[in-house]
């Protein structure tokens, strides 16, 4: 496998393997004869990276012998620092028909972010046939009525504080890691989320949805036929609908902003490149300390562009680059077997003169 010896001791990635459309087996190799700048960029997100890192041979040593993975970098802190922020809320069957809404904005408090999404034909949604305590007075006012439709109204806060980790399960890139994201381990991170339905129940008791809402259905009932839906497959305790507390713990869902694995600072360096590790960085939400309060994905993508830019420049101010560039695309259906990283020297079988630019 083509590789490199920096610095006597210094691993150093030099290409990556990956299957084609047809299942093939590549790999493709960085062409460091030409360009010594050139590295590999990882962006398999907060699951798949540090998961293509552990299978490279990159993480906790102790780990990675038990699954028969050769280790090249001992790094207890990849697959460390895994976050989610919370999705906490309630589901409101609305007596008028609403026009069906993606997210939208209701409000943002202290560090604390509601949306709504409105619009669901009650019928179609599991909420009914799921709900096993339909003697509610919300399930059988909404249900009794067919045009009812539904609105979420949903919170989400900053953060969160609470953190677990991402461990594997095998060498087989395929197998979902093992991923716990700990919510609510922090007493903090309960107390926004009861800070946030305190908000949302304010917003459902106020004077401009009072037309909207179903005479008889009292919050109460509301937050029972949220912790009657399957979200999660958490235990539901008796006092879920008295204490906030316990329903935020009983319903906690995912707006899928997770976070972490190779925190910046602790995985990555500032300029994102691997610490312990040459030609090698990660950019994505893998390696952010916490997530915007808001939707994380433009600043993920400004982050990108920003390293990206970064790269470039300093690629320009290297007087050997050759400037051809050499775009290879690769069905983002397949998958990455791993980043090949080695101290070992061997033959390299080099893509001529091209810098290299793996686009996923
Ligand atoms: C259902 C859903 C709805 C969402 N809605 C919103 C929204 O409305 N607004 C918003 O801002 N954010 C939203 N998010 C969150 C947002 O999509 C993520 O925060 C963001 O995409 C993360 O960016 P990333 O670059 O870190 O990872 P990703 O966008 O997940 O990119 C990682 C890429 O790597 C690929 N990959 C992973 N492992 C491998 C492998 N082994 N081999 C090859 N390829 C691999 C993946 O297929 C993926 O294409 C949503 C997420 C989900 C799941």
């Amino acid at each position: 496998m083509n590789s490199q010896v920096v610095d006597g001791s210094r691993p150093k990635a030099e290409g990556v393997i990956f299957y084609d459309a047809n299942g093939r087996k590549h790999t493709a190799y960085l062409n460091n004869a030409s360009c010594r700048a050139s590295e590999i960029v990882l962006s398999a997100g907060a699951i798949g990276s540090p998961q293509l890192l552990m299978l490279s041979g990159i993480g906790p040593a102790a780990r990675l012998h038990s699954l028969g993975i050769e280790v090249v970098l001992d790094q207890p802190l990849v697959g460390q620092d895994m976050a989610d922020n919370p999705l906490y809320g309630l589901i409101m069957p609305y007596t008028k028909s609403i026009p069906l809404s993606t997210a939208t904005v209701v409000g943002i408090l202290d560090k604390i972010y509601i949306e709504t999404v409105n619009g669901y034909d009650f019928s179609s949604l599991s909420v009914g046939s799921a709900a096993p305590t339909q003697s509610s007075t919300a399930f059988q006012e909404a249900a009794a009525n067919s045009t009812t439709n539904l609105g979420f109204i949903l919170g989400k806060f900053k953060g969160p504080i609470s953190e677990g980790y991402l461990q594997l399960q095998s060498t087989n890139v395929s197998d979902n890691p093992n991923v716990r994201f700990n919510y609510y381990q922090a007493e903090e991170d309960l107390r926004r989320c009861v800070h946030g339905m305190k908000a949302i129940i304010d917003v459902l008791n106020s004077e401009s949805l009072s037309s909207y809402r179903f005479r008889n259905t009292t919050t109460r009932d509301l937050l029972e036929m949220m912790v009657n839906m399957p979200v999660n497959l958490r235990p539901r305790h008796p006092n879920a609908t008295t204490s906030l507390e316990q329903y935020c713990i009983d319903t906690v869902m995912t707006f899928w902003h997770y976070h972490g694995g190779c925190r910046i600072g602790k995985v990555v360096g500032r300029d994102y490149k691997v610490i312990g590790v040459e030609s090698l960085r990660v950019i994505d939400a893998s390696t952010f300390v916490f997530s915007p309060g808001t939707n994380p994905q433009a600043t993920i993508m400004m982050l990108g562009r920003s390293i990206g830019l970064r790269i470039l420049q300093s690629r320009r101010r290297r007087s050997n680059l050759v400037s051809q560039n050499f775009s290879f695309k690769v069905d983002k259906t397949k998958l990455f077997q791993e980043i090949r990283v080695s101290r070992h020297k061997v033959n390299k079988t080099p893509i001529s003169k091209y810098i290299f630019n793996f686009e996923i």
